[in-house]
């Protein structure tokens, strides 16, 4: 080899070498996360759990015990022998508009203490599962950033889980979904610990059927008759409902027409827009104030996400029955959103700044608005949430630090963001035109705004190389 050939081979070197290093915050996952499976329990008042093992990242049993930190002892029981075999005794049964429980725990393996971001999912419900079926096995798919834990059995008979789950490629869809929020966050959730989904079922009640333990059916409220989860997130795992009485199809699992991509997309927004990333990110502190934007968010970021599934069929191939539920929910979701954010303005754009709400500026007008400012500039759904990446935090931390609960404020953080991402300053338009509260604290909007648009200018990091 010369001298010259060395040369360009540690050149070569040295380039795959960066390559890899600046891969690594993003595909890279710490060496120890484990996890407690099954990650959700469904059991009726006085059953027993079957053991709750400790895995890998890949479903495989490790050694170690389990400590659970809290959880409700009036409700259930934590059996925690000597053998490491610990099972959950359930001593109550949830109320009518219960949830379930969620259990915090750490476990130790190899001597060493984990405490761990994934929490157990308690459900206890009136009926047995084998109530509406003999058998129900469970399937958990394992892939680089998420696992999806589903029923491989039909479920009252009315559908098979799993045909959904198969045929709409399910883990592929929901890891691709990760990569695509990770992607434009920046971020993983969870410290790097797999995003977990689950299939939770509930018990959606007959109208004038009578809840277990009381002596008169619920009044006309559907939605509230019976325990059902219909998308939660803000914790892992993510929980998507699937009713096992009475309406089949009250789910936010899955729909007549197949899975609830939106869905999905939205409670995997949550965790990247707020709980599930460590950093403080502005976002999390935007969307504390208030739900329009906190659900706002958490839908755009997911039309984000089924729009690049939908732009990208070779990256993201999909049969064509889910594809086209995924195309027609992400264009009637939009079509819907711009209108109501059309019909806001044209009713007077009232937004109120109490603390309890913002008038009729709801998280639909939010995205309505978001939406419209996209129609005007591609790239600008890419450069709003660079903004709220955690990387540059902390400089925008410093400005909204001081902010409290004023409402003026925080809205002049979305008005901020909404401008600089536009590329131009819309100070104007959203004083006059949507009637944010813009000029007693207009010095906020300025240094925002000024922060947003030199976070934009700034140039990409480039490694530094050294001359050999
Ligand atoms: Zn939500």
């Amino acid at each position: 080899m010369t001298k010259h050939n060395l040369l360009k081979n540690l050149l070569k070197t040295t380039i795959i070498f960066l390559t890899v290093v600046f891969l690594i915050p993003k595909i890279a996952l710490a060496a120890e996360h484990y996890y407690l499976y099954p990650p959700v329990l469904h059991m009726v008042n006085g059953e027993t759990s079957a053991p709750i093992i400790i895995t890998d990242g890949n479903g495989n049993p490790v050694a170690g015990s389990i400590n659970f930190i809290s959880y409700n002892s009036s409700v259930m029981r934590v059996n925690n022998n000597s053998t490491d075999k610990v099972t959950i005794t359930a001593l109550q049964s949830e109320t009518r508009e219960g949830m379930g429980y969620s259990l915090s725990a750490s476990v130790v393996v190899g001597g060493e203490n984990y405490p761990l971001r994934q929490q157990l999912v308690v459900r206890i419900l009136g009926n047995p599962l084998s109530f509406y079926t003999s058998a129900v096995g469970y399937q958990m798919v394992w892939k680089t950033h998420t696992a999806v834990y589903y029923p491989n059995s039909s479920i009252n008979g009315q559908n098979n889980i799993q045909n959904y789950v198969v045929r709409d490629n399910l883990p592929n869809v929901l890891e691709w979904a990760y990569q695509i929020q990770s992607d434009i966050t920046q971020a993983q959730t969870w410290d790097g610990e797999k995003q977990i989904y689950v299939v939770d079922f509930g018990e959606v009640l007959a109208p004038g059927e009578v809840a277990a333990g009381e002596g008169a059916p619920y009044p006309n409220d559907d939605n509230r008759r019976g325990s059902h989860v219909c998308g939660l997130s803000g914790m892992n795992p993510v929980r998507f409902g699937w009713n096992i009485r009475y309406n089949g199809w009250k789910n936010c699992f899955a729909c007549e027409y197949g899975s609830h991509w939106s869905v999905y997309f939205h409670e995997l927004g949550h965790n990247f827009m707020a709980h599930g990333v460590s950093v403080t990110m502005p976002s999390l502190k935007l969307v504390r104030q208030l739900s329009s934007y906190s659900e706002g968010l958490a839908t755009y970021i997911g039309m984000q996400t089924s729009k690049k599934i939908m732009d990208n069929p070779a990256t993201y191939p999909m049969d064509a029955s889910p594809r086209n539920l995924l195309v027609n929910t992400y264009n009637n979701d939009k079509t819907n959103f711009k209108n109501d954010f059309n019909n806001w303005v044209a009713g007077g754009a009232s937004i109120s700044t109490t603390t309890t709400d913002s008038g009729s500026f709801n998280p639909n007008v939010v995205d309505g608005l978001l939406l419209t400012k996209e129609g005007e500039r591609a790239d600008f759904p890419d450069r709003f949430f660079k903004l709220l990446q955690p990387q540059y935090a902390d400089q925008t931390n410093n400005l909204i630090s001081s902010f409290g609960s004023t409402k003026e404020r925080w809205h002049m953080l979305f008005a901020a963001l909404t401008s600089a991402a536009r590329g131009t300053d819309l100070y104007n338009e959203f004083r006059d035109t949507y009637h944010f509260p813009m000029d007693q604290y207009s010095t906020d909007y300025n240094n925002l705004y000024n922060n947003f648009k030199n976070i934009l200018f700034a140039p990409p990091p480039m490694p530094i190389v050294t001359a050999i």
